[in-house]
This record gives C-alpha cells, structure tokens and sequence, in this order.
C-alpha cells in the first residue's frame, strides 16, 4: 500500500522504520526544526496548503491510508486528516498519568496555565509557538526550553534554552535544581516523563496542559499497533 504519515514524532519515525520494508512510505514533516530526525522512506516537507491541499497530494500520490501521527497538541493537521476520503489511522501516544508525590494541576489551554502563574519560577516547556501568552507576567522569571528559537512577544525575565530531548532524569533534576525553578508548564504530550520525575523528586508543582479531542477516526497508542492496523486492512 502506499502509505503517507504526517509526522513530527518520535512514534511517525518508528512507524516508518517499521513499515518501510511492507510498503511506500511517504513522511510529510511540517518543516517547523530546521534539522529534523529523518525516518525511513520518502520524506516531504512542508504544509499541504489545508484541507483542499491534503485531498490533492493525496490523489496525485495515489495515497491509499493516511496515519495521522503528529504531536497531540497539532490540533489543525489533525483536523484536516480526519477530513479526508482515504482511510485514516491516528497514531497517538498516551497522556501521562499522576503518580503519589505528584502535585499537579490540569488547565484547558496555555493562557489558563499562564493565569495561574504570579511570582514564580517557572520552567516553560510548551514550545516556542506558545511563548507569547506568558509575555506580560513581569512577575516571574521563566527558563523556556524549545528546538529553536522563540519570536517575540516574549516575557521580560526570561532565559532561553535551545534543546531537543531525549532527556534524562538526572539532567532534568540538575536543570530544576540549578535553576531553583518553583513551578513547570509543560503539555501533557505523553511519552518520556524524565522532567516529572524529576519535579516530583525535588516536589516542584507543574501545570499540565491538557491535550485537544482527538477527531473521530479510529487511534491506536503505538507505532506497533499502527503496523497491526495496516497489516489488517483489506488490500487496496
Ligand atoms: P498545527 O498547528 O496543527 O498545524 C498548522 C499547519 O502546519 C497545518 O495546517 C499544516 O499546514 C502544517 N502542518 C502541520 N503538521 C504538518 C505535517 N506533519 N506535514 C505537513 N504539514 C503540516 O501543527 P503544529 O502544532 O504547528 O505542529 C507542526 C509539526 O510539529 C507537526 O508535525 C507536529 O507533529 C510537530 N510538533 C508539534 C508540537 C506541538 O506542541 N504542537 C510539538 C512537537 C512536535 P497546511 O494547512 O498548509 O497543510
């Protein structure tokens, strides 16, 4: 089959490295970090140009299943995909879950977590696009943690740190630490939970942003059961 994956995550590149050898695998990456991790298979780069744009490279690439894997928080490439013809699969890792020690708090969106901040410092890892609600809290001092580099409006007091995971647990302890950070802001992208680990080892609070509703399309939690579902679909 030919199979085109909207990716961005580390599960599109482990469905791609587990699928090349069964089918045409195409990754459409959106072109947001300029030296992305490159999966197996054909690669394309860039937006499609909505809804219209998507339908159209799917017919002149014959495409016959669409695999909706970016990142949860990519709410309007998710929306688009489940607008499509073809077949479509979403491939969506797990939220995380609270352990004991946790001191978390759940909001809807970045502004209500950006509400709730007033004095504290705070480890921002929302990424880049989401800096600017947190821009007038003159109040707190921010380290924000991103691929690459904000645009403004950023806040005032503000220390920016360009890295791309993975991350380990003594690392994020030590960042934390050094830091002497009150609070993290992260979204609740599910995956690697070194940074929560870490914050509940030093009993630092974190604001969890909560993830979009998923569209209507069936979803699996793993690149695995991605090539399980493939595997399954009658022959196009
Ligand atoms: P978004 O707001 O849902 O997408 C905005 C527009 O970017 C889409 O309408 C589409 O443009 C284009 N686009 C997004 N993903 C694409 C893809 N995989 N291939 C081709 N075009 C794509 O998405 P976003 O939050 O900006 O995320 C962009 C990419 O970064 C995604 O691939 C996502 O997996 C990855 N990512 C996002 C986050 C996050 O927190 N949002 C974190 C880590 C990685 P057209 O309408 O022109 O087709």
């Amino acid at each position: 089959m030919r199979v085109l994956i909207l990716g961005g995550t580390t599960e599109a590149r482990e469905l791609a490295a587990l699928i090349a050898g069964e089918h045409h695998v195409i990754t459409s990456l959106a072109g947001r970090t300029s030296a992305p991790r490159l999966p197996a298979g054909a690669v394309r780069v860039g937006g499609f140009g909505g809804p219209e744009g998507l339908a159209r490279y799917l017919a002149e690439q014959r495409v016959d299943v669409l695999v909706d894997a970016t990142h949860p928080f990519a709410e309007r490439m998710s929306a688009t995909a489940a607008a499509m013809a073809v077949p479509t699969l979403i491939l969506r890792r797990p939220g995380w879950v609270a352990s004991p020690g946790d001191d978390w708090q759940r909001v809807a969106s970045v502004e209500e977590a950006a509400a709730s901040l007033t004095r504290e410092r705070v480890f921002l890892t929302t990424g880049r696009q989401t800096i600017h609600a947190f821009a007038g809290l003159d109040g707190c001092w921010f380290l924000a943690r991103s691929v690459e580099p904000p645009a403004p409006p950023m806040p005032r007091r503000l220390e920016i740190l360009l890295d791309r995971g993975p991350f380990t647990v003594d690392g994020e302890r030590r960042l934390l630490a050094g830091h002497r950070i009150d609070v993290l802001v992260t979204k609740d992208s599910g995956g690697s939970d070194a940074k929560l680990t870490a914050a509940r080892s030093l009993g630092v609070r974190v604001i969890l942003i909560d993830r979009p509703p998923l569209p209507a399309a069936p979803a699996v939690p793993t690149a695995e059961a991605a090539a399980e579902w493939l595997r399954q679909l009658p022959p196009r």
